[in-house]
């Protein structure tokens, strides 16, 4: 079987946490501190903040950002799950912006108006979680001047974007957002297992967030508000959470931080030449982007194919070729269904989905493997 993504994990990798798991602290220890530089120092950015996901993170970064409720979040419906979630948790509403089909992206013309709408209407949103879909950059500079006319927040749900740039700096620089969040799961652009990481400019959102992935607790003496405490002293100032990685989880991120530009680059290679490879057929291919992090290689099938979405999966898995697709729009699951959304609600993005699929794309995927579900894909949509 060729999975559609997976982890690449080295004997380096492997040293790391084994050292870790021999030391002294395999939780708040110096791991995560590390861990955090290298992130910090990638992206350019002032500070990074390590969580256990990057749907808790997004969820801290909407708390931290002041969402709540009677407040709204828009985002993209062509997204996983957690990029619309986070808003809910804080008991806040969710808005969606269609997407534009070339690049699975949210259309900038959609956002314009909406917020033309919204403006009128009386409903802005806090915040936009913007989604960098299968690694490819939303026009960041458009969107932040959109946004800031109308004080709207900018949260970039990166969890596709690690090592993809944008006018000359890494994404997670946070030049035109609030707040970046980075997803490690295995099949993201580096991995810890399960993690994420958040980047911002900002010092005081910064402290927010760590207070807040570990309870809303502080022990600094600069921020307590008790006078001359005693040693053990700690103070709950907010209601947090238990969003704290491990140091063995952060050992495997700075082992797998040094590896990032060559796994993005092996990335870059191979979509490149499924761009080549797959020309003729009847699909539409995303755009070549040299700067994106090409997370996912998703293609759709165009009008001319003979085989129907379903049956190419169906046929492809059966050849034990792990083709998925991204994403069900968000608006279309039942839980969103039930809070009003229905189909045709965002006709570019649900076209977009009728006919995805994402093909095998990942740093450990040779040619050979490559070429394998190139010829299998041809001979099924051409059949
Ligand atoms: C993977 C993913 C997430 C969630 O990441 P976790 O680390 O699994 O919580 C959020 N948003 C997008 C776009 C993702 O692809």
């Amino acid at each position: 079987m060729i999975p559609y993504s997976r982890q690449q994990i080295d004997e380096d990798d492997i040293g790391a946490v084994v050292s870790v798991l021999r030391s002294d602290y395999i939780t708040q220890g110096p791991a995560i501190a590390k861990f955090e530089q290298v992130i910090a120092a990638y992206c350019g950015t002032r500070h990074a903040v390590a969580v256990s996901s990057c749907t808790a993170g997004l969820h801290l970064a909407c708390l931290a950002l002041g969402v709540g409720p009677g407040d709204t979040v828009w985002t993209s419906p062509i997204s996983f799950v957690a990029s619309a979630n986070c808003a809910r948790y804080c008991g806040a509403g969710v808005g969606f912006v269609d997407i534009d089909p070339d690049t699975g992206n949210l259309s900038l013309q959609a956002l314009e108006v909406k917020l033309a709408w919204a403006a009128a209407a009386n409903a802005l949103p806090k915040a936009l979680v913007v989604v960098h879909f299968a690694g490819r950059v939303c026009d960041m500079g458009t969107i932040a001047a959109l946004c800031r006319r109308h004080n709207v927040r900018i949260i970039e749900d990166a969890a596709h974007a690690l090592g993809a740039i944008y006018q000359g700096r890494p994404v997670g620089a946070c030049s035109f957002s609030d707040v970046v969040v980075f997803s490690f799961h295995p099949v993201k652009s580096v991995t810890t297992g399960e993690g994420g990481a958040l980047t911002t400019n900002d010092p005081a959102l910064a402290e927010t967030l760590v207070m807040l992935r570990t309870h809303g607790i502080t022990r600094k003496p600069e921020l307590l508000e008790a006078k001359d405490p005693p040693g053990w002293h700690y103070e709950m100032q907010q209601l947090g959470y238990h969003y704290r990685m491990t140091d063995i989880q952060a050992a495997l991120g700075i082992s797998q931080m040094h590896k990032l530009d060559r796994f993005v680059a092996q990335r870059r290679l191979l979509a490149e030449r499924y761009h080549t490879m797959l020309q003729g057929l009847p699909l539409l291919l995303p755009p070549a982007d040299p700067e994106s992090a090409w997370h996912l290689y998703a293609v759709r099938l165009t009008e001319e194919a003979r085989i129907g979405r379903r049956a190419l999966y169906d046929g492809l898995r059966r050849a034990g070729i792990g083709v998925n697709v991204h994403y069900i729009p968000i608006h279309l699951q039942p839980y969103y269904r039930r809070l009003g959304f229905k189909p045709g609600d965002f006709p570019q993005a649900e076209r977009f989905y009728e006919r995805a699929l994402s093909i095998p794309l990942y740093p450990g995927l040779t040619e050979e493997m490559q070429d394998v579900v190139i010829q299998s894909l041809s001979s099924l949509i051409t059949a």
